[in-house]
Formats: C-alpha cells, structure tokens, sequence
C-alpha cells in the first residue's frame, strides 16, 4: 500500500509493479498531480525535463525553457496511466496501526490492510509558518497565487531560499515590495550544466540553500530590482501583507499513532524503513529519507531501493 499518489507514489509504484507486488496507492486528491496543481501560477521547474525524469518513461521535453508546473501534471497524469497505477483518488488517511501480520491504514472510505505501507505524502500540505502575532494580512507559500491581487500594496516576502526568491521576483513589478532573508541570499552560478543540477538535487529541495537563478529570478536581481534586507520585526508589522516562504514540514500525521517521531518531528529511519516499525516505509520527504528523495529525478533509486526491501521481505 502507498500513500500519497504524487511524484514519490509514482515512482514507488513504477518499482511495485516491475517486481510483480500486488498494491493500491491511496491518494487525498481528486485529480493527480501531488503538490503541483497548487503552486502559484508563474511557477516553472528550475531544472529542464531531460533533468525532472522519473524511473522508466522521461519527461518529455518542453519547447519553451524550464517546464511549467502545469508540463509536470501532465507528464504525472500520464505516468499514472502508462503503468496502470491502481489509485484510488480522494480517499484521505487519517491514521495507521499496527496489526498481528500488517499495519491497518484507516481512511475516510474504510480500513485497508497492508503487509507494508509506503508514506509518500510529501511535505506541502504542512506549510511551516513562524507565529509572529502581526497585524497585516498573514500568508505562506501555499497561499500565493498570483501577484495582480497585491497590486500597489506593501508586501514583504520573508525567506531566502528559491521560494522567496521566485515570490519576490514575481512581485517585483506590482507591489512595494521588501524581500527579508535571514542572510544574504547565495545565487547559485547562472548557467547551470547537467551536473551541478544532479549537485542541487543530490543536497535535497528542503536543504538548498542556494537559490536558482531561473530566469525572472536573474532579471529581477540584474535589474537591481531583487534586494534582500535583513530581518525587520518593525517593517514587518507595517505591511499589508507579509507572505512567509519559509518552507514546510513533514506531512505524517497519519502516522501519530504508531508513536516513532523523534523531537524534531522525523520518524528515524534505516534507509528508507522506520526504525521502530519494519513494516512502514518514508518516501520523499528530503535528504533524510534519501538524497534528493524530494525530487522528481532524485526520487527514482530511493523507490527502486526501497520496495527491493520490501520484495525480500515478503519473500
Ligand atoms: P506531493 O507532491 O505533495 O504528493 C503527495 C500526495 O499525497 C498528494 O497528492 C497529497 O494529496 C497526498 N496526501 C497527503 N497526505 C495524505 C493523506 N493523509 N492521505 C491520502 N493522501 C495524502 N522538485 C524538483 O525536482 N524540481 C523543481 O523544480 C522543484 N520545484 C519546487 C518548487 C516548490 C515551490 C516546491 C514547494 C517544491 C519543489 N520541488 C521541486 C520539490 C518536489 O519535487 C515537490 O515538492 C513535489 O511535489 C514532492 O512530491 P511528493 O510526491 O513527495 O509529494
């Protein structure tokens, strides 16, 4: 069983099927896509689709620079259809337990039981956001759509990785905008070869401290447009709107009942398998569940590694 039916699912799907293991994915959504249908409109990868592949069918390519988010939910669609994913849509996990021979995986359409649950429900849907008591208009990365509705109004996008840098730089023609970064924001160089990008990936999404100068991002910040200042707790609270890129954690609450999270809310593991339950599998999640497990070309060989301990497992 797999939880979660975004890239992570996916690509644990590719490696369940190849090795002839009977499973379903079990997915929150009514449509696919994991995370990428909520992004805000001017989101594009910061790798091209030669670099964004997962295991068995690349990405195709994309005329028009990096892919759009919208290329990477239909390149998700199509993966799904391609391996015939048995995925059952808008059925939402509320917890797992354990049971004698399996885990029991409870959800808001009944019980399943499974002899080996893969988690794969990524990180989105737990936007972390510090708790400031500000007066202004309160927003996070998952809030952010569009930079039209912020028209004339003071923004202040708080975060120095490539969220805040991407929020920032869409903002830049419409808003008065301040970009606030704990340090001083690190570009990585411009051009980017095929290797550096394995680099990015091979350090994790959620650990880039290094910001991708996509190209609005390198007009903005060539144009002098694109400043980073320092924390400002008075400018913060002078704005009409702050939006916190300030990134996200660990969606597994579902999985509170099995008691393994450790105080900085992981659930320790070996490789991909929880430590304190065999049976349980994390995928996806960032450097501590694989190296650039939290991307969609990094993703793969955790996956593959994965369900080949699984399959000696039920062996
Ligand atoms: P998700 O896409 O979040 O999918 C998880 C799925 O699980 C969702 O469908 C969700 O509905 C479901 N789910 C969650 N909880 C439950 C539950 N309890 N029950 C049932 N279903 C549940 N990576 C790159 O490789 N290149 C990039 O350019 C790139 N850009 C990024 C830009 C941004 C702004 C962000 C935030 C991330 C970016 N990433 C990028 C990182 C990563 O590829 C994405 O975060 C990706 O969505 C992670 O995929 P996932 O499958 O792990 O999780």
């Amino acid at each position: 069983m797999v939880i979660g039916g975004g890239q992570a699912g996916l690509a644990a799907a590719y490696y369940l099927r190849r090795a002839g293991i009977d499973y379903v994915v079990l997915d929150a959504q009514s449509s696919p896509g994991g995370a990428w249908p909520h992004g805000w409109d001017s989101l594009r990868l910061f790798s091209i689709a030669r670099h964004s592949s997962l295991p068995g069918w690349p990405m195709p390519s994309f005329s028009d620079g990096y892919p759009t988010a919208q290329h990477v939910v239909d390149y998700l669609t199509a993966y799904e259809k391609r391996y015939d994913v048995p995925m059952h849509r808008s059925v939402q996990v509320t917890s797992v337990g354990r049971a004698r021979d399996g885990l029991l995986v409870h959800t808001d359409a009944g019980t399943w039981s499974a002899r080996h649950v893969i988690s794969a429900t990524g990180t989105w849907w737990r936007p972390f956001r510090p708790l400031m008591g500000l007066p202004g208009r309160q927003l996070h990365t998952v809030d952010y759509r569009n930079p039209l509705e912020f028209s004339g109004q003071k923004v202040v996008v708080v975060g120095g990785g490539n969220s805040g840098a991407q929020v920032a730089a869409d903002l830049v023609p419409h808003a008065q905008l301040t970009w606030m970064t704990r340090r001083p924001p690190r570009y990585l160089p411009d051009e980017i070869d095929g290797k550096a990008l394995f680099d990015i990936a091979s350090r994790g999404v959620g650990e880039l401290g290094d910001i991708v100068a996509v190209p609005p991002v390198r007009e903005a910040r060539d144009n002098g447009l694109l400043v980073a200042t320092p924390m400002d707790t008075e400018a913060l609270a002078e704005a009409d709107v702050v939006i916190w890129c300030t990134g996200f954690r660990a969606a597994l609450g579902h999985l509170a009942p099995l008691q393994l999270r450790d105080a900085r809310g992981h659930v320790p593991t070996e490789g991909t398998t929880a430590v304190g339950e065999p049976r349980l599998h994390l995928l996806g999640y960032g450097s501590w569940t694989g190296p650039a497990s939290a991307t969609l070309i990094g993703v793969g060989p955790t996956a593959k590694a994965t369900v080949a301990r699984i399959a000696s497992s039920l062996a």
